[in-house]
């Protein structure tokens, strides 16, 4: 946390004091995109080999209850599953490139962050994006439509900008999934940027800049399971933004291994198809929700 500028601290803080005002400011600029109601944007990073086993079981269970979902899976854990990918890919669901290189490495049993864009040579993001995108051709026979840097909240948009973007357009993927909710609330649920769909990951209901994501609620960096508290603010995130009558896209990343044994998860996706939330891919947000996006 040290290392997180003072300005975001403070927007943190005064989104946890009035969050209603600045769900309210997504919606306004959600309308203005074109979304007409809320609908749920779900993707997983597939991170670790643990995760191709848990996405295996959660995918089942997703198709059986109708859900759509998107996956970012790094080059090499493709290659390490690529059976378990494939079945995933061949059931519906849409696939990122996530780079090539792996985001974790297991040390002394506890796996640490690896691979940081912000940290290498352009070149070697340039070709680590590249190699991610053949990847995802060579082990699912299908180019992917989109792609989501790795640890993306610690890659500045330079790169993002300047140095992803132009190999993401020569290599024919049409959008990306790498800012945070700070973006979110910026700038609504799809960001153009230079004509290019970003579509910002959202915050919780009473912590609109904060992530939600599984690996901010891990117990420890050993377990690496989440805390009760993850399943509890996604459900309080899914029926506040759905009384609060918030337009947009509740697009949330999880791990599959953080998740896969919290029931609370699941069930709180079941209440959103209840509540008639519609699931969307990326792909299909920019066909099919009125307006796609576009201001
Ligand atoms: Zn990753």
């Amino acid at each position: 946390m040290n290392n997180i500028p003072l300005t975001i601290k403070i927007i943190d803080r005064l989104g946890r004091i009035i969050p209603r005002f600045f769900w309210t400011r997504y919606s306004n600029l959600a309308r203005t995109q074109g979304f007409d109601k809320l609908y749920l944007l779900l993707s997983f990073d597939c991170d670790t080999p643990a995760d191709a086993d848990a996405s295996a079981r959660i995918d089942e269970w997703l198709v059986n209850n109708g859900i759509q979902r998107s996956y970012a899976v790094p080059g090499t854990m493709l290659e390490t599953n690529p059976d378990i990918y494939k079945k995933i890919h061949d059931t519906g669901a849409e696939f990122l490139n996530h780079g090539y290189l792996p985001h974790t490495q297991l040390m002394d049993g506890v796996y640490r962050s690896t691979t940081f864009y912000e940290q290498m040579a352009s070149v070697d993001v340039v070709s680590d994006v590249r190699k991610g995108h053949e990847t995802v051709v060579r082990v699912l026979g299908i180019p992917p439509a989109g792609f989501r840097a790795p640890h993306f909240g610690m890659v500045s948009q330079k790169i993002k900008t300047d140095v992803i973007q132009p190999v993401l357009r020569e290599l024919g993927e049409v959008y990306s999934s790498q800012s945070t909710p700070y973006d979110a609330i910026k700038h609504g649920p799809v960001w153009r940027v230079n004509g290019w769909p970003e579509f910002p990951v959202i915050g919780s209901a009473n912590a609109p800049f904060s992530v939600l994501d599984s690996f901010t609620y891990l117990e420890n960096l050993a377990v690496r399971k989440v805390s009760p508290r993850f399943s509890q603010a996604f459900r309080e995130t899914a029926e506040s933004l759905i009384n609060w009558e918030i337009n947009g896209l509740l697009n949330f990343y999880v791990d599959p291994s953080h998740v896969v044994d919290d029931p609370g998860i699941l069930e709180t996706l079941v209440f959103l198809k209840e509540q008639g939330i519609q699931s969307l891919t990326y792909t299909q947000v920019l066909e099919r929700a009125p307006g796609g996006g576009k201001k």
